[in-house]
């Protein structure tokens, strides 16, 4: 039979334990699971590229089947090289499915054997935005509850 692989892509500035929590559910579903940063040159980011992918592994170091990578360029080229034709999102609200949506059928246009897979957050959750918590940290906050224990800066 062929490896189930999926590809969680993102950009984790920083992982929360939203994301943490997505991947863990999704491991019972896959062989593998490829947490995937996206490199993207227009979006500035709070934390450096290494810094974040640090972050991500430490978070799964305990996970044989998840590896943590950095891709370039077009997610569904990415799933393709990587012969993984699974595409794992979470989902915590409304706002995230009408987008959701959108970039799931601009894929499948791209790539029609690629299915997107989202999972709903855990209630927990559901409040946990990376970028919430980028604002929290620049105003020397504490968002320990938020992230998990791996993130320490
Ligand atoms: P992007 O920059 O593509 O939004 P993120 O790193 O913010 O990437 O998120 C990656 C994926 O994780 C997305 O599918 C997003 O909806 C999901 N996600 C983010 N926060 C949560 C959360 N609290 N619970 C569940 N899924 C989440």
């Amino acid at each position: 039979m062929t490896k189930r692989i999926a590809v969680f892509p993102g950009s984790f500035d920083p992982i929360t334990k939203g994301h943490e929590n997505v991947v863990r559910r999704a491991a019972a579903m896959f062989d593998e699971i490829i947490v995937a940063i996206g490199h993207n040159t227009t979006k500035q980011s709070m934390f450096e590229l290494e810094q974040r992918k640090h972050w991500v592994k430490e978070t799964f170091a305990d996970l044989e089947q998840v590896r943590t990578e950095v891709y370039h360029g077009l997610t569904v080229d990415y799933c393709k090289q990587e012969g993984a034709r699974f595409l794992l999102r979470g989902l915590r609200n409304s706002g995230d499915f009408e987008y959701e949506r959108t970039i799931a059928h601009m894929n499948k246009a791209l790539w029609p054997d690629l299915e997107t897979i989202l999972i709903f957050t855990d209630t927990a959750y559901v409040s946990v935005h990376s970028t919430v918590i980028r604002e929290i940290i620049k105003n020397n906050g504490d968002v320990s509850e938020f992230v998990p224990a791996a993130v320490r800066f």
